[in-house]
């Protein structure tokens, strides 16, 4: 056996033989994900405890959050008016003073509180006539008599996070017993040339730090090196994705005959901004190699993703493939279908009577070949069961149809292609991971598009979409003016209805938007139903006004998007159904009800439904009290930038990478140490590193690998199976 199997055996002992821990206590650690010694030893703390006395009590602010060291001078149990119990504590530095206070306790938090004995406090700093005072603070006594020799003289405690009826001293004590005994075990797990480079402390020494610091700048620089460590196993897997596509998998070379492609291009209704065009160029730069495109679009709602998918769908067809672009929704799919059969009509590439059709598209060539010369053909693919699709999916396999525009129902195995060689996907984020992939993997491999209008952080698409490139539309089209955005209150909305009354009156349309469908018993929520029926009965009556929400019927919604593009429909009360994508350039309204129930990704698209075309816009938050501090927060966010980036960066920051994405799909990793936001520095050293090593070995049989390909598969070698194609 060699070496490092031996050791390896050590620290894979379950943690119930540890002095102190046992049965019972080792059920409770794992809880914390705490199975073996490895796993303890890796048991980072949550935070520390500085025993020495460092900011004194008179420099603490109100509002701020607080952690230090200081004596109980009294403690006082009493009954409120209300005649609940309350505890209150004095505590002191030596210099000044201040009270904690527990409305609710465990019994017996007043026998462990002895005048006389030292604690550790943390919370928020509040005030309580004109004293100091922290309102149910964490705690924790520092003299206790059994506490060991050892933890009694250190300067600063580590604080582990806790489960059932574990404390902090048998966690100490069970890590201090581990690290001693199996310390020297340990191997590193990363390669030695990295950690010389970014001079990074030994995996070993790095643990000792982390629970037995002395200092605290010690802990962020240790913190840095496991953060690292994360993220350069994440990127090693977004590296041997890269480069296998790169090297096994062979796209479609495309060749730029500029036939289509130019005609579009002389025909556009308006001028591309320079941001379409260095786009178009970077997809057309993939197109024409030899490799299988997968590539991000990432472009803020408005900056006109649409006509930059044309030009690749153009591409494709003028090389005799064809082409598929799926959204995720009906309103939308039908909506690329009709804006970009009326852009090929307008270019002269296609022929107007089969446009005329509508959107089942049942009506198409019956040639066989796959030809554009005589005009392109266009075809609208649904879901489910309807007259025509039968025939429309015969067309598709022997060719007789360009482009395919479409939901889901792309995807059905019963839909066979002739030859695609391109495929766009819009709004993919709502799609998963293997959807998506899904129409990549047919042979020949096509070139793939992925469009986003939830513009994400760069350093956020380096590690969820690590195996994409990125293209960034960061440009709207000339003559956009900003929407302007207020937060009014629910109390004010009678004078925001007169505001708005002033854009019905000059032709413009409105969308209002609620939370709900209908009134509940739970909440308190004003519903779409119920706004409808104000708006249409009291508000404006004058004005034809359309309910729209997820339950209704697809043909119905249909009916009603179709009645509010035409401008029929004046003002559209629904749920956020419209949310995604949806394009009516003469409405200049948006009204969010609740606005501060809603997400800030989910407010910015909803705002995004105008100011699409050249007249000034109008956005109105209407906020409901209480409303969090947070809420707060994520209107005055919308009120100060309509930068999607800005706005999802401020998100990021608010509800972390985890809820950022909503769900597991996303194939966002959890990372224990590394935060995205703070941590951009340290991902492009890891990426850079482990695209490095990767490129150099790509399976790990250089002997100095050895135990990073260990690593590595324990982490990810089941989701890399999953990936590869
Ligand atoms: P999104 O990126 O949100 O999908 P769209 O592709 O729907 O945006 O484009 C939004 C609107 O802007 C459409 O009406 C489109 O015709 C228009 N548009 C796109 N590019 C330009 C441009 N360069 N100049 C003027 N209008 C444009
Ligand atoms: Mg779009």
């Amino acid at each position: 056996m060699k070496p490092s199997e031996d050791r390896e055996a050590g620290v894979q002992t379950p943690v119930k033989f540890l002095k102190g821990i046992g049965e019972v206590r080792s059920r409770w650690l794992a809880k914390l994900g705490v199975k073996t010694i490895l796993d303890l030893l890796e048991l980072f703390p949550r935070t520390y405890i500085q025993r020495v006395m460092n900011t004194p009590i008179a420099e603490f602010r109100i509002g701020q959050q607080v952690a230090f060291t200081a004596q109980i001078c009294w403690v006082d149990k009493r009954m409120t008016k209300k005649n609940q119990p309350q505890i209150n504590i004095g505590i002191s530095d030596g210099v000044s003073a201040m009270v904690c206070t527990w409305f609710k306790f465990y019994p017996g938090l007043e026998e462990q509180l002895k005048p006389g004995a030292m604690a550790w406090f943390s919370g928020n700093m509040s005030e309580y006539q004109n004293m100091l005072q922290l309102i149910h603070p964490e705690f924790e006594l520092l003299e206790e008599e059994q506490e060991s020799d050892f933890w009694k003289e250190r300067p600063i405690l580590p604080v582990y996070p806790l489960s059932g009826n574990l404390t902090q001293k048998i966690i100490r004590n069970a890590v201090l017993q581990a690290f001693s005994q199996y310390a020297q075990k340990l191997d590193d797990n990363l390669p030695d040339d990295i950690i010389q480079k970014h001079r990074f402390e030994q995996r070993k020494n790095a643990l000792q730090m982390m629970h037995f610091a002395t200092k605290p700048e010690i802990i962020d620089r240790v913190r840095n090196r496991f953060a690292y460590e994360e993220l350069f196993y994440q990127q090693l897997m977004w590296a041997r994705h890269n480069i296998f596509h790169q090297k096994e998998i062979t796209g479609i070379t495309f060749v730029n005959k500029k036939q289509l492609t130019r005609k579009m291009y002389d025909k556009l209704p308006f001028q591309l901004t320079k941001a379409q065009k260095r786009v178009i160029r970077e997809i057309f730069e993939d197109m024409t190699s030899g490799k299988q495109m997968s590539r991000l679009l990432q472009g803020d709602v408005g900056s006109g993703k649409t006509i930059v998918t044309l030009f690749a769908i153009l591409l494709a067809v003028e090389n005799g493939f064809q082409a598929a672009f799926m959204a995720p929704t009906e309103i939308l799919a039908e909506q690329h279908y009709r804006n970009i059969c009326q852009l090929i009509e307008a270019a002269g590439l296609g022929q107007s009577e089969q446009l005329e059709e509508g959107p089942s598209g049942d009506k198409t060539s019956t040639d066989a070949s796959l030809r554009w010369n005589d005009g392109l053909k266009v075809c609208l693919l649904k879901g489910g069961q309807y007259k025509g699709k039968k025939e429309l999916k015969e067309q598709i396999a022997c060719g007789g149809i360009n482009l395919i525009i479409g939901t889901h129902a792309l995807l059905q195995e019963d839909v066979v292609f002739q030859n695609l060689g391109f495929v766009a996907v819009d709004e993919q984020h709502r799609f998963g991971v293997e959807q998506r992939a899904k129409l990549g993997k047919r042979k020949p491999h096509p070139d793939m598009l992925y469009l986003s209008a939830t513009p994400i952080p760069r350093s956020l698409a380096m590690t969820v979409y690590g195996d994409l490139e990125v293209s960034i539309l960061d440009e709207l089209p000339p003559n956009r003016k900003p929407v302007n955005t207020f937060v009014r209150s629910s109390a004010k909305l009678d004078i925001v209805w007169l505001e708005i009354s002033k854009e019905l009156k000059k032709g413009r349309q409105v969308y209002i938007v609620c939370p709900l469908i209908e009134e509940s018993e739970k909440s308190d929520l004003l519903s779409a139903e119920t706004l409808y029926n104000h708006v249409k009965s009291k508000v404006f009556p004058a004005y034809l006004t359309s309910l729209l929400h997820g339950r209704m019927k697809a043909a119905d919604k249909e009916a009603i998007m179709h009645a509010f593009k035409q401008g029929m429909v004046k003002i559209l009360v629904s749920t956020t159904v419209i949310e995604v994508g949806v394009d009516v350039p003469n409405a200049t309204v948006m009204l969010i009800e609740h606005a501060e129930r809603f997400g800030l990704a989910q407010l910015h698209q909803l705002r995004g439904r105008v100011g699409r075309g050249a007249d000034q816009s109008y956005c109105y938050l209407i906020e409901h009290q209480p409303i969090s501090a947070i809420g707060r927060e994520r209107l005055a966010t919308m009120t100060s930038t309509t930068d999607g980036f800005v706005i999802a960066e401020k998100d990021l920051e608010l509800r972390g990478p985890g809820e950022f994405f909503g769900t597991e799909q996303s194939g966002l990793p959890r990372f224990r140490f590394a935060n995205l936001i703070r941590d951009q520095h340290l991902l492009k050293l890891a990426r850079n590193d482990a695209f490095d090593l990767i490129g150099k070995d790509f399976a790990f049989s250089l002997p100095e690998h050895a135990m990073v390909q260990k690593q590595f598969l324990t982490l990810y070698g089941k989701k890399e199976t999953l990936m590869m194609y």
